[in-house]
């Protein structure tokens, strides 16, 4: 329990640099260590982050250890796409009993299990996640997992995030940790190469990375591991020979790139890859690090001559949503990277942003909100349903763009509303991304069951004659 506190605190300290950057170095310390209240891990407890954060890593069992009820459902809870292995999507859970807590057999449990899931599945690794109960009640997962690993000759990785030691953010943060303490680095790679990279914090959310692999690919750059976006569990192991490496999602993984650079010299930048000069920014960073690491020089030409010819070939493409998608007004209510990359995105289109939320945002991500929008009253925090309502009434919206959970306030506002959270069905990443995000905006808009809607009723017209 010892060391899982200084984990915390360290996670924590990450935290407080980057997300409280109006008070004092003590006092955002002291905030963000404070004990977290009953209630506070409601829409998602650390468990719940650092699963989330390593899921889609395919090839591997994740094995919760607690009560039935954590496990929930693991089956398509994000969109999360994988190119081959189904097992991550597979639910294993110790499910112990009050028998089994009263009478001390739940680490004696967890054994039995990893060693079923060898037995019946031959993953390439399994992930033993703790939970409250467990974790409340003393299970060494460490010494279960090392004792496994030495016995089944294969890796068993303890995931120390039980949900009451914080947000799922911080869970996401203690994802990164087990990977660095118990993965990567463990596994020699057959031919480093000058051109491989990692991606880290990018999900592969219905595939929206094959979108832009073949743009790497035709560079020569090589994904050594895209972490956690269907990745294979060697491929973590050996993410530490990469050259180089991009943050996608900065509030998941940014401090697993920091400390991969500190220990092994990989540099890293945060990206996007929404929107046309967001993906070819991504592309240009990429080859100029590859190349400041020693990678052949006319890498930065070829990127050059790609990045000319995709974006002409996507303007043609956008040319026919231009005039219908010019000048409409939107609202997004999302968080992280897409608070700014798809703002900026959403504007090269033609589109006028009345407004967009920085909830779940670090400090560089609103500076660029910022800088691209250069409107302080754009920018929002995370608003209650009544406020938003208002909001998109007030400033006119043409349309919403948020997560699922706020789709019925634009309905109920009679607007169309279109999913660019997690669970969207749409690959909105690349060049080839940016056209789909069109088309999609442009079939919510342009619906014609709108007009429709916004009549008055049958029993309102009665009143109104
Ligand atoms: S880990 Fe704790 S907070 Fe999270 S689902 Fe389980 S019991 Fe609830």
């Amino acid at each position: 329990m010892s060391s899982l506190n200084a984990k915390n605190k360290d996670a924590f300290h990450e935290l407080a640099s980057e997300k409280s950057g109006s008070k004092g170095p003590k006092a955002r310390l002291r905030n963000c260590a404070r004990p977290m209240a009953p209630g506070t891990a409601v829409g998602g407890c650390a468990f719940d982050g650092a699963k989330v954060a390593l899921q889609p890593i395919t090839d591997v069992a994740h094995l919760i250890h607690a009560p039935l009820a954590c496990e929930g459902n693991s089956w398509d809870n994000r969109g999360a796409a994988s190119s081959g292995p189904t097992l991550w999507r597979t639910s294993f859970t110790t499910d112990l009993t009050e028998i089994d807590i009263v009478m001390g057999h739940s680490e004696r449990k967890l054994f039995k299990a990893i060693r079923e899931i060898k037995d019946g599945y031959a993953p390439a690794a399994i992930f033993v996640y703790s939970t409250c109960v467990t974790a409340m009640i003393g299970d060494d997962i460490d010494v279960v997992c090392k004792r496994a690993t030495d016995e089944f000759a294969l890796p068993v990785v303890p995931v120390n995030a039980p949900g009451f030691v914080g947000s799922k953010n911080l869970g996401n943060k203690l994802a990164g940790e087990a990977l660095l303490k118990h993965v990567i680095g463990t596994v020699e790679p057959d031919e480093p190469g000058l051109c491989d990279i990692n991606i880290l914090g990018e999900f592969n959310l219905s595939g929206e990375f094959w979108q832009v692999k073949p743009l790497l690919d035709k560079l020569g750059v090589r994904v050594r591991a895209c972490i956690p976006g269907d990745a294979r569990y060697l491929q973590v192991a050996s993410a530490h020979r990469s050259r180089a490496a991009m943050t996608v999602c900065s509030t998941a993984f940014v401090a697993l790139a920091r400390k991969m650079q500190e220990r092994w010299d990989i540099p890293f930048f945060e990206g996007s890859f929404y929107g046309i000069s967001g993906t070819s920014e991504a592309l240009r960073r990429i080859a100029d690090l590859l190349v400041k690491k020693g990678a052949d020089p006319s890498l930065l030409h070829r990127t050059e001559i790609l990045v000319a010819e995709e974006e002409e070939k996507v303007w043609k493409r956008l040319e026919a949503y231009r005039p219908r998608l010019e000048g409409k007004r939107v609202l997004l209510n999302t968080g992280g990277v897409k608070s700014w990359s798809v703002v900026h995105a959403l504007m090269e289109i033609g589109m006028e942003i009345v407004g967009t939320s920085v909830k779940k945002s670090t400090l560089e991500d609103r500076e660029r909100v910022k800088q691209t929008l250069k409107e302080e009253n754009l920018v929002f925090e995370s608003m209650s349903p009544r406020e938003l309502f208002s909001l998109l009434l007030e400033r006119k919206a043409d349309i919403m763009l948020s997560g699922g959970r706020t789709q019925y306030i634009a309905l109920k506002a009679k607007l169309p509303w279109l999913d660019i959270n997690q669970e969207r069905h749409h690959a909105y990443a690349g060049y080839e991304g940016m056209v789909q995000l069109a088309r999609q905006i442009d079939l919510a808009i342009h619906n014609p069951m709108w007009p429709q809607v916004r009549e008055p009723a049958p029993w309102e017209q009665a009143l109104v004659v």
